[in-house]
Protein backbone atom coordinates (compact mmCIF):
# COMPACT_ATOMS: atom_id res chain seq x y z
CA UNK A 1 0.00 0.00 0.00
CA UNK A 2 0.92 3.40 -1.12
CA UNK A 3 1.89 5.83 1.86
CA UNK A 4 -0.25 8.93 2.19
CA UNK A 5 0.40 12.76 1.55
CA UNK A 6 -0.92 15.48 2.05
CA UNK A 7 -0.18 18.21 -0.79
CA UNK A 8 -0.32 21.66 -1.42
CA UNK A 9 -3.44 20.96 -4.51
CA UNK A 10 -1.57 24.07 -6.57
CA UNK A 11 2.02 21.76 -7.29
CA UNK A 12 -0.20 19.11 -8.97
CA UNK A 13 -1.88 21.62 -11.33
CA UNK A 14 -4.75 22.35 -9.55
CA UNK A 15 -5.76 25.86 -10.40
CA UNK A 16 -6.48 26.69 -6.93
CA UNK A 17 -4.23 30.26 -6.50
CA UNK A 18 -5.41 33.59 -5.72
CA UNK A 19 -4.79 34.10 -9.25
CA UNK A 20 -6.75 30.98 -10.35
CA UNK A 21 -3.48 29.48 -11.42
CA UNK A 22 -1.64 26.58 -10.53
CA UNK A 23 2.19 25.91 -9.44
CA UNK A 24 2.25 22.52 -11.15
CA UNK A 25 5.64 20.60 -10.56
CA UNK A 26 6.32 17.71 -12.59
CA UNK A 27 8.36 15.94 -10.61
CA UNK A 28 6.39 16.33 -8.04
CA UNK A 29 3.24 14.61 -10.15
CA UNK A 30 5.52 12.10 -11.02
CA UNK A 31 5.66 11.25 -7.62
CA UNK A 32 2.39 10.09 -7.29
CA UNK A 33 3.13 6.44 -8.75
CA UNK A 34 5.23 6.33 -5.49
CA UNK A 35 2.61 8.39 -2.95
CA UNK A 36 -1.10 8.31 -2.44
CA UNK A 37 -1.01 11.84 -2.89
CA UNK A 38 -4.47 13.75 -0.76
CA UNK A 39 -4.40 16.83 -2.36
CA UNK A 40 -5.78 19.94 -0.55
CA UNK A 41 -5.43 23.91 -0.57
CA UNK A 42 -6.13 25.56 2.94
CA UNK A 43 -7.08 28.77 1.60
CA UNK A 44 -10.23 27.57 -0.18
CA UNK A 45 -11.10 25.42 2.94
CA UNK A 46 -10.89 28.18 4.98
CA UNK A 47 -13.37 29.81 2.90
CA UNK A 48 -11.41 32.14 0.87
CA UNK A 49 -13.15 32.09 -2.98
CA UNK A 50 -10.77 31.70 -5.76
CA UNK A 51 -9.89 33.67 -7.42
CA UNK A 52 -8.89 36.55 -4.73
CA UNK A 53 -6.83 38.69 -3.56
CA UNK A 54 -2.88 37.91 -2.59
CA UNK A 55 -2.46 37.69 1.16
CA UNK A 56 0.44 38.53 3.14
CA UNK A 57 1.79 39.12 6.69
CA UNK A 58 2.14 42.38 8.61
CA UNK A 59 3.97 40.79 11.38
CA UNK A 60 5.68 37.87 12.25
CA UNK A 61 4.40 34.46 10.11
CA UNK A 62 1.96 31.41 10.92
CA UNK A 63 3.59 30.52 14.26
CA UNK A 64 1.91 33.67 15.80
CA UNK A 65 -1.12 33.73 13.40
CA UNK A 66 -1.90 30.19 15.20
CA UNK A 67 -1.94 31.61 18.62
CA UNK A 68 -4.18 34.64 17.57
CA UNK A 69 -2.29 37.03 16.05
CA UNK A 70 -4.12 39.12 13.57
CA UNK A 71 -1.20 39.71 11.71
CA UNK A 72 -2.64 38.73 7.85
CA UNK A 73 -4.03 41.32 5.14
CA UNK A 74 -4.93 40.75 1.36
CA UNK A 75 -4.15 43.44 -1.15
CA UNK A 76 -7.81 44.71 -0.18
CA UNK A 77 -6.77 45.66 3.60
CA UNK A 78 -8.77 43.02 4.79
CA UNK A 79 -8.03 41.35 7.90
CA UNK A 80 -8.08 37.75 6.79
CA UNK A 81 -6.12 35.56 9.82
CA UNK A 82 -9.43 34.27 10.69
CA UNK A 83 -10.08 32.47 7.50
CA UNK A 84 -6.24 31.63 7.66
CA UNK A 85 -6.02 29.63 10.69
CA UNK A 86 -9.83 28.15 9.69
CA UNK A 87 -8.28 26.24 6.64
CA UNK A 88 -5.57 25.20 8.52
CA UNK A 89 -7.77 23.52 10.76
CA UNK A 90 -9.64 21.81 8.36
CA UNK A 91 -6.11 20.46 6.66
CA UNK A 92 -5.22 19.22 10.25
CA UNK A 93 -8.53 17.28 10.44
CA UNK A 94 -7.92 15.97 7.23
CA UNK A 95 -4.43 14.72 8.20
CA UNK A 96 -5.38 12.99 11.64
CA UNK A 97 -8.76 11.38 9.84
CA UNK A 98 -6.88 9.57 7.19
CA UNK A 99 -3.42 9.24 9.60
CA UNK A 100 -1.60 11.54 7.11
CA UNK A 101 2.11 12.09 9.11
CA UNK A 102 3.65 13.61 6.35
CA UNK A 103 3.22 16.93 3.29
CA UNK A 104 4.15 18.63 0.80
CA UNK A 105 3.69 22.31 1.04
CA UNK A 106 4.34 25.22 -1.35
CA UNK A 107 6.82 26.89 -0.22
CA UNK A 108 6.58 31.34 -0.25
CA UNK A 109 2.79 30.50 0.35
CA UNK A 110 1.09 32.44 3.69
CA UNK A 111 -1.08 29.15 4.28
CA UNK A 112 1.55 26.21 2.84
CA UNK A 113 5.24 28.07 3.23
CA UNK A 114 7.45 26.05 4.87
CA UNK A 115 10.35 28.13 5.52
CA UNK A 116 9.95 31.63 3.72
CA UNK A 117 6.79 34.05 3.90
CA UNK A 118 6.10 37.21 2.07
CA UNK A 119 5.93 39.63 4.97
CA UNK A 120 4.40 42.64 3.01
CA UNK A 121 5.97 42.22 -0.45
CA UNK A 122 9.47 40.63 0.68
CA UNK A 123 10.44 37.14 1.34
CA UNK A 124 11.13 36.74 4.59
CA UNK A 125 11.91 33.69 6.71
CA UNK A 126 8.96 31.67 8.81
CA UNK A 127 6.21 29.42 8.07
CA UNK A 128 2.52 29.90 6.96
CA UNK A 129 -0.58 29.29 8.77
CA UNK A 130 -1.19 25.65 7.70
CA UNK A 131 2.52 24.76 7.79
CA UNK A 132 3.04 26.23 11.50
CA UNK A 133 -0.47 24.19 12.98
CA UNK A 134 0.90 20.83 10.84
CA UNK A 135 4.15 21.12 11.96
CA UNK A 136 3.16 21.74 15.63
CA UNK A 137 0.88 18.78 15.23
CA UNK A 138 4.01 16.06 14.54
CA UNK A 139 3.37 16.27 10.42
CA UNK A 140 6.72 15.78 8.87
CA UNK A 141 6.66 18.96 6.21
CA UNK A 142 8.88 19.33 3.03
CA UNK A 143 8.90 21.90 0.78
CA UNK A 144 8.78 21.18 -3.27
CA UNK A 145 12.19 22.75 -2.94
CA UNK A 146 13.31 19.91 -0.68
CA UNK A 147 12.00 17.11 -2.84
FE1 LIG B 1 -1.49 26.24 -3.19
FE2 LIG B 1 -1.52 26.19 -0.54
FE3 LIG B 1 -1.91 28.47 -1.82
FE4 LIG B 1 -3.80 26.62 -1.90
S1 LIG B 1 -3.10 27.70 -0.10
S2 LIG B 1 -3.02 27.78 -3.61
S3 LIG B 1 -2.57 24.76 -1.92
S4 LIG B 1 -0.05 27.24 -1.82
Amino acid sequence: MKQKVLISACLLGINCRYDQKSKKIQKIVALSDEFDFIPVCPEQLGGLPTPRPSSFFIAGNGSETIKGAKNMINDAGNDVSEAFVNGAEQTLKICKMLNIKTAILKENSPSCGKNWVYLYEKLAQGSGVTASLLMKNGIRIKSENEI
